[in-house]
């Protein structure tokens, strides 16, 4: 996906700071942080959302929830951290690329939404 700007991200063709990376995924701090801790998990083959994620393999599916567990540890998170993705425009979703928030380093409303 030539325009996605994740896609561009995961490339290194747009600056991001990275918190971690293998062959699958990437992870990176959003740019308009939420919460002291708040890292972008997004698997390396574009799919939109959840919606779509029966177009991955279950390799990269499954490596984007090791990958949460991995910024957990990297960044600290033993108290905890919200997991988020926003699916589609009811959700709120801004960028079509799959993504999991991470959000910690305080703590969250007890409500969802
Ligand atoms: P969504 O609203 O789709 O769930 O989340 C998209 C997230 O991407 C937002 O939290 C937003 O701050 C973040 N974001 C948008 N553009 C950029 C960018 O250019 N770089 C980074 N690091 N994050 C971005
Ligand atoms: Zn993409």
């Amino acid at each position: 996906m030539e325009n996605c700007l994740f896609c561009r991200i995961m490339k290194g063709e747009i600056p991001s700071a990275k918190v971690y990376e293998n062959d699958y995924v990437y992870a990176f701090r959003d740019i308009n942080p939420q919460a002291p801790v708040h890292v972008l998990v997004i698997p390396k083959k574009h799919v939109s959302s959840i919606s779509e994620i029966d177009a991955l393999e279950d390799k990269d599916i499954a490596q984007c929830l090791l990958a949460v567990r991995t910024v957990a540890s990297l960044e600290n998170l033993a108290d905890g951290y919200r997991v988020v993705s926003n699916c589609g425009p009811d959700a709120c979703q801004s960028v079509p690329h799959l993504h999991f928030h991470i959000l910690g380093g305080r703590k969250m409303g007890e409500q969802m939404a």
